[in-house]
């Protein structure tokens, strides 16, 4: 299988960016690029990766936070997709004021993600998963050909997303995990915004929050 993942623990809230590469052609995406863009861009260059896209699964400031930094050193731009239920979060820069943090939240989102949406990168291909429950444009990208999902601030090791910030829903939150990600395989590689990565199997039998069926 030619996609690497490179996992960067960055920022405030200590959030994983990963860097995927489709390793035959160079061609590379930045999931979540969310602090430091300087570090996730000198990872990419160290590997001979070329990236052309940032894709989002929610427009929270520590998970866009390292977007200009990467764009403003490339040329061309790299191109941003995002849902557009969360354009108006990504405009309030990801509500990081609120948190006393004022990010330059980088290049608007050109690529509207939507359900079932296919991503290419070079041979690897995601699908785009809607998902709102923590923000209400979330979604999750899975590559079924490496059982991998990234899954933002869906779903973690033994928790869930908050769903006490501004558009946050327990129920769809809820209803996201057992219709997106629960029916998965159950060894599908779940990687998530935050701490360590895990399984659909796993999180089906130990998630407190949101047990399997
Ligand atoms: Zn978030
Ligand atoms: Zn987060």
């Amino acid at each position: 299988m030619p996609l690497e993942i490179v996992r960067l623990t960055l920022g405030p809230v200590q959030t994983n960016a990963y860097l995927v590469a489709d390793s035959t052609s160079g061609d590379a995406a930045v999931i979540d690029p969310s602090w430091d863009g300087a570090l996730i861009l000198a990872e990419a260059q160290k590997r001979g990766w070329r990236i052309a896209h940032l894709w989002y699964t929610h427009a929270h400031f520590d998970h866009i936070g390292g977007a200009a930094a990467i764009a403003d050193a490339l040329n061309p731009l790299p191109l941003v997709a995002l849902h557009p239920a969360d354009h108006v979060l990504w405009r309030a820069a990801g509500g990081g004021p609120a948190f006393g943090f004022n990010i330059d939240p980088g290049p608007e989102p050109s690529i509207d993600f939507v359900q079932g949406m296919r991503m290419r990168l070079g041979k690897a291909e995601f699908e785009v998963r809607y998902t709102p429950g923590h923000t209400p444009g979330h979604v999750v990208l899975y590559c079924a050909d490496a059982g991998v999902c990234f899954c933002g601030d869906l779903i973690f090791a033994n928790g869930v997303g908050r769903v006490d910030l501004p558009g946050g829903d327990v129920q769809a939150l809820i209803d996201s995990i057992h219709n997106q990600i629960y029916t998965l395989p159950d060894e599908t590689r779940l990687l998530p915004g935050h701490g360590p990565e895990t399984t659909v199997g796993e999180e089906k039998v130990s998630n407190p929050f949101v047990p399997g069926l």
